[in-house]
């Protein structure tokens, strides 16, 4: 059974109601992936003699559960408690010395995922808001992916609508169950989504800043997306497009700076821990090998978007 510290007693709960086929709790689930936690784990598991691990909680337990499938096999039961999406994708990742390595192996994605949205009554809103937009940003991303098709766009526009209207209800009314169950839906929709196309600049930029500043993931999810989508609108208007038809507005960008707003979640990075001297090493990292993207990777738009996002100031047209 795998956990954060925080969700102890949840896991102690589920592990009780196990019984004998839970052989041990590993409560030390942290964000990012630590490759030292990881290890740690993996030697956890063998010297239980696990042959299956239950991740209950949000996208970093189920990394940690991923770290240990990537070297042992074993099997993942997945019961998600925010709305990260990690749970549906064969993605993993692992920080070591502040750097971020991601990989997919089909060996990491959950065999069985158990989604009850009462076990997300107890997620502060605030993390509610900022897990969801993380969940909404695999889904604009999906939408303008290299390997985008029609059928995962599909589902990524459903993943933003869902999102769009259940994140504000939940942050209004947190026991809102069936805003929470409409929430799960849109995070199933999105890991769905990253799961099946390759994503962009969103992503990098949101990986470097985590590995290299320790930032929360959530937050800076949210914090980043409209500015990459400012940054890609022009390049990819149908996506730009359905971003807006899916939030019931005129323009994509706009709309989600509306709903983080509303939502009350960060807009800057400054407020989350990053250091004004990262901006520089930041556009740095996000452009020293080169990835896909729709519109052209150039470091003094990416340090301008960067800029902008630490101060909380808002997105602009980054390359007209
Ligand atoms: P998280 O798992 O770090 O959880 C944030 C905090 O909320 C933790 O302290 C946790 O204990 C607590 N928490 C979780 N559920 C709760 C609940 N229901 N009630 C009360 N507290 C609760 O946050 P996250 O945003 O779910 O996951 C972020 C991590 O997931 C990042 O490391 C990110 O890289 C990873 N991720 C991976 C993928 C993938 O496909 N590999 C996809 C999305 C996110």
């Amino acid at each position: 059974m795998l956990c954060t510290p925080g969700q102890k007693a949840l896991g102690q709960k589920a592990a009780t109601l196990l019984g004998e086929h839970a052989v041990g709790i590993f409560d030390h689930a942290v964000m990012h992936v630590p490759v030292e936690t990881a290890n740690a784990a993996c030697e956890f598991a063998q010297t239980a003699r696990a042959d299956l691990c239950v991740a209950i909680g949000g996208g970093s337990t189920t990394g940690l559960a991923k770290a240990i499938a990537l070297r042992s096999g074993l099997p993942i039961l997945a019961v998600p408690t925010t709305y990260a999406g990690s749970e549906m994708t064969p993605i993993w990742g692992l920080t070591e010395q502040g750097v971020k390595r991601t990989g997919r192996d089909p060996r990491v994605l959950p065999r069985t995922t158990l989604y009850d949205p009462e076990l997300t009554l107890n997620l502060p809103a605030t993390t509610s808001a900022t897990s969801g937009m993380n969940a909404l940003a695999h889904c604009v991303e999906g939408l303008y992916s290299e390997s985008a098709n029609p059928l995962v766009s599909l589902m990524a526009e459903e993943g933003i609508r869902a999102l769009g209207r259940s994140l504000p209800r939940i942050v209004h009314q947190p026991d809102d169950l069936e805003a929470r169950s409409d929430a799960l839906y849109g995070a199933w929709l999105a890991g769905v989504t990253l799961g099946s196309v390759g994503m962009a600049l969103h992503h990098k930029l949101c990986h470097t800043l985590g590995g290299a500043f320790n930032l929360p993931h959530a937050q800076t999810h949210t914090i980043i997306l409209p500015h990459a989508l400012a940054y890609n609108a022009k390049a990819v208007p149908e996506a730009a497009q359905r971003v807006a038809r899916a939030l019931g507005a005129e323009d994509g960008v706009q709309a989600l700076v509306e709903l983080i707003t509303a939502l009350g979640a960060p807009t800057a990075l400054k407020d989350i821990g990053m250091p004004r001297e990262g901006i520089e090493r930041a556009a740095e990292l996000a452009t020293a090998n080169p990835y896909y993207n729709p519109a052209p990777v150039k470091k003094d738009a990416l340090r301008r978007l960067l800029q902008n996002a630490y101060d909380g100031r808002p997105p602009e047209p980054y390359l007209s």
